[in-house]
């Protein structure tokens, strides 16, 4: 049913039109073509205005053979850097970039596979419920894309992204929600040789109310790091000021929270008492997925991935995907891997047999949903 050939070549067209972060706008344009020649109208929205960026997120929707809820598959249209004049070869199974460039697999591979299920599923008479795909805009930026679309228009109650790590099969179930945190701290100048009494300094202000708080792995579902520190001028100058930059990261929203305000409230309370001034700015980055074995989004794929002969593996994840957002919406979400591999290097590329599996694995979610809809 599925034609290799016409994938791997689609595939190829795919990465080799690039689409490094915020300059998408080139990409659209093949994907809005591809749609069009198949009678379908991808609809951009004004992400790319809001982010700066040359394109919008685009979404497809496809009416239906039967009556249902939408079912909704998303991917992201960007890639990292280096991502211009990728030449991709495929080699004793695997597709790879030829030259010093990343291959695009992440998340090209979910997008070809995408429009070849839909190709499947046109030329063999399959039923299907109507479709919603959604295609993000900078998702490599901080899932920026998936922030700034308006979910109002997707009417779908779950669905799947397809840009996990792992071979298609893995199914990611949890991932945490993510806090970043900001201090700046405020000191006093003063001539470090000369009059240092009159100084308060901000460096030596952090690193006080820092060792009073607490770092790296505090539990199974839960972690804190500070990866970034600045602030000070010169050895001879009390420094006035510093920057810490953090972040906390659980499983458990209520106690991200609570930790994230302990942390915050010890901090300034350390460096106030030594006389500083601390601003401190929270910023949720994306919410946490806390999916369950037996919801209807993860045994429908489950059964699917049985149904053409992969092991599903049910998995969990320490970082944020645009399934953190879409399930922060209210969409029962997955995300689900792809068997791209090495990603985010030059050494990127995928087997064909996990592109095929990718396509299979739609159709069989497609064919899975109908049956747990009983339409
Ligand atoms: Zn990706």
């Amino acid at each position: 049913m599925i034609n290799e050939k016409r994938l791997i070549d689609l595939f190829i067209s795919l990465v080799e039109t690039s689409s490094e972060s915020g300059k998408e706008g080139k990409f659209r344009d093949l994907l809005i073509t591809e749609f069009a020649r198949r009678g379908i109208n991808a609809k951009e929205d004004k992400a790319g205005e809001i982010l700066g960026g040359d394109s919008g997120n685009l979404l497809v929707y496809i009416p239906g053979t039967i009556n249902a809820t939408p079912l909704l598959f998303s991917a992201h249209l960007d890639t990292v850097k280096p991502g211009e004049d990728i030449k991709a070869v495929v080699q004793e199974g695997l597709i790879k970039s030829v030259g010093p460039t990343i291959l695009g697999a992440d998340d090209k591979a979910a997008i070809a596979a995408i429009i070849e299920a839909y190709d499947v599923l046109i030329e063999n008479n399959l039923d299907y419920p109507p479709l919603e795909l959604l295609f993000t805009v900078s998702e490599e930026q901080g899932l920026k894309g998936a922030k700034a679309f308006d979910y109002s228009k997707i009417q779908a109650k779950m669905g799947y992204v397809l840009d996990g790590g792992g071979s298609p099969g893995n199914i990611i179930l949890k991932s945490p929600a993510q806090n970043e945190i900001k201090f700046h701290i405020y000191g006093k100048a003063a001539h470090a040789g000369i009059n240092p009494e009159d100084g308060i300094n901000a460096i030596n202000l952090a690193a006080k109310a820092l060792a009073s708080l607490p770092f790296g792995r505090i539990d199974e579902e839960t972690t804190i790091n500070f990866g970034l520190i600045s602030g000070g001028k010169a050895s001879n100058i009390v420094a006035d000021y510093c920057y810490l930059l953090g972040e906390v990261r659980s499983l458990d929203k209520i106690k991200l929270d609570n930790i994230t305000d302990k942390m915050v409230s010890t901090f300034t309370n350390s460096v106030t008492e030594q006389g500083g001034r601390v601003e401190a700015k929270v910023t949720l980055l994306y919410p946490e997925i806390n999916l369950n074995p037996k919801d209807e989004v993860v045994t429908i794929v489950t059964h699917a991935a049985q149904n053409i002969g992969l092991t599903p593996i049910l998995t969990n994840t320490g970082g944020g995907s645009d399934a953190s957002i879409i399930n922060g919406q209210g969409i029962n979400c997955a995300n689900l891997g792809i068997g791209m591999q090495n990603v985010h290097t030059i050494d990127e590329f995928i087997s064909i047999e996990d592109l095929v599996n990718d396509t299979k694995l739609i159709l069989a979610i497609i064919a899975e949903y109908i049956r747990h809809k009983g339409a």
